[in-house]
């Protein structure tokens, strides 16, 4: 028999009525088993999510020494949805009890777990569903790192014979015994990890689109919906900004061959999209499969005559942001010329200094630059490398439209065309893009 499991997102969560939406999907298809969801996102726009109202309880906490004001929001925003479901249980000590153990554990990460775990504790009662807690089943090891085997192993023993269950998102224990979350957006991990752990034969990601679009709807209105990707393609757009579904939500179901498929909660009767592995992957035809883009890159550029014959020469450079402790995202390079890409948050002024004096240092460049406020795009598709000309459209199409392009960086994977703009540039590039490859 099929076996599916279903995560649920922060908008599918927000209030009684979604989350009626949400039991009306799960009750109505046997093989949805297993249910994993998010804390409660916004109800309208200008709302403030219960994982952000939680992230303040905790600011509160180091502040005064309590967070009673902040954890009355939250109090307010649970009390209001078991409310309107009509549920007949005991909330308000389920909530007392999360208030006081906040207070204790004085921890961040456990403080921002609790709207995902509340989130399960009414959405169990909704489904009349056994609720199994994370922290019993996901496991971190001594360096923060997902502990797969150990996981997995205890995610199958807890659902076991379980008909029907509801897990938790975002959240698990680490190897101190307290309580880690993923980074922001990470419940679709934790429903990677229960498809894998229980053997799934699809994991069903519902969310407030219809789908994978072919770049994000803030920025170009409407824009198709992409039928199908492949793990690697959804790997480099989510990992590029396109943050529908996390990009480390792609590792436990890969390798298990998994698909993923994306559903709206609203209009449960759309197609969605389907992320598969590459043996079962259709390509659409189009050469371009979607954009995507991302602000805040600082890019240091680098020129020094003979660089190339230079033995050792990236190595230095790249020895000097190691010290630093600063991940490289991108490195272009010409015959005299390199650029490293990094992320702006990765550092300060001070370590900017001090790592461009290393690098002067280190290699005795003829010249430094650094840009800063940079974003990159990129342009992701299976059909790129095959197809003549692909790059001089999509540079026509950014010059027709003003932009002034940067850095180029054609990834070696030949699935992507990466190029950097100006960070007030970036909605205009993908806007471009889109009009080029897609039409409109
Ligand atoms: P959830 O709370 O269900 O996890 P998210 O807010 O994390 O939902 O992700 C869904 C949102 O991702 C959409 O509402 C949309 O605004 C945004 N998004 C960005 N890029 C894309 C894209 N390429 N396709 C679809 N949605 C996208
Ligand atoms: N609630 C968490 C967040 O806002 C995790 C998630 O929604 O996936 O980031
Ligand atoms: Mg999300």
């Amino acid at each position: 028999m099929a076996l599916k499991v279903c995560k649920f997102g922060g908008t599918s969560m927000a209030d009684g009525h979604t989350m009626t939406k949400v039991k009306n999907i799960v009750l109505s298809d046997p093989d949805r088993r297993y249910v994993v969801v998010s804390a409660p996102g916004k109800r309208f726009s200008g709302d403030i999510k219960v994982t952000d109202l939680l992230y303040k309880c905790y600011s509160e906490l180091m502040e005064h020494g309590d967070c009673k004001l902040a954890f009355a929001a939250v109090r307010k925003r649970f009390e209001g949805i078991v409310r309107e479901l009509g549920l007949d249980f005991d909330m308000a000590s389920v909530l007392d009890k999360t208030e006081a153990r906040i207070d204790s554990e004085r921890s961040e990460e456990f403080t921002a777990s609790r709207g995902e775990y509340l989130a399960a504790v009414v959405m169990a009662q909704l489904l009349g569903a056994q609720f199994i807690d994370a922290e019993d089943v996901i496991f971190f090891d001594e360096n923060g790192a997902f502990e797969d085997k150990k996981s997995y192993a205890a995610i199958a023993a807890a659902t076991e014979g379980v008909k029907l269950a509801v897990i938790p998102g975002f959240y698990g224990r680490g190897a101190d015994g307290k309580i880690k979350t993923f980074s922001r957006g990470g419940s679709d991990i934790s429903g990677a990890i229960v498809a894998r752990a229980v053997g799934a034969s699809v994991y069903e990601n519902w969310t407030d689109v219809s789908g994978f679009l072919a770049c994000d709807p803030r920025i170009v209105d409407s824009p198709k919906r992409i039928k199908s990707l492949s793990y690697k393609e959804l790997r480099e757009l989510s990992y590029m900004g396109a943050n529908v579904l996390h990009s480390e939500s792609i590792f436990p179901v890969r390798k298990a061959n998994i698909p993923i498929l994306i559903k709206n909660t609203f209009r449960p009767e759309d197609e969605g999209t389907s992320i598969l592995p590459i043996a079962q992957y259709k390509p659409s035809g189009n050469i371009v499969t979607g954009i995507a883009g991302k602000k805040n890159f600082t890019v240091i550029f680098i020129e020094k005559s003979h660089m190339n014959s230079e033995v050792g020469f990236v190595r230095k450079v790249l020895s000097v942001l190691e010290r630093y402790g600063v991940s490289v995202e991108h490195i272009p390079s010409g015959i005299d010329t390199m650029s490293v890409v990094v992320e702006s948050d990765s550092l300060d002024n001070f370590k900017l200094e001090q790592i461009l004096e290393s690098i002067k240092a280190e290699v005795e460049p003829d010249f430094m630059r650094v840009s800063e406020n940079i974003a990159l795009i990129a342009t992701v598709g299976h059909g790129m490398s095959s197809s003549v000309g692909t790059s001089a459209r999509l540079f026509k199409a950014l010059a027709d439209a003003g932009v002034n392009v940067k850095m180029i960086d054609q990834g070696s994977s030949e699935l992507n065309i990466i190029v950097a703009v100006k960070n007030e540039d970036m909605e205009k590039c993908i806007a471009a893009i889109y009009r080029e490859f897609f039409g409109n």
